[in-house]
């Protein structure tokens, strides 16, 4: 699955990050940086929590 962002909605707040750190990191200019495009094995369950959490709507799965 490829992690998706759309960069219009996401305010940087960073829940993302404290759900799933191995994927979702914000810069010190509340810039989302995705540490990768796809999820990484293991995590699955975690990136799925932050996209659904995400409360701007920004992050979206595809396949
Ligand atoms: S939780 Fe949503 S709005 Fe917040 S940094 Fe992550 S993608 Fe952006």
């Amino acid at each position: 699955m490829k992690i998706v962002v759309d960069r219009a909605r996401c305010t940087g707040i960073g829940i993302c990050e404290a759900i799933a750190p191995t994927v979702f990191e914000v810069d010190d200019d509340g810039g989302l940086v995705l540490l990768s495009q796809l999820v990484p094995h293991g995590v699955a369950a975690e990136v799925a929590e932050a996209v659904e959490g995400c409360p701007t709507l920004a992050l979206r799965l595809e396949p």
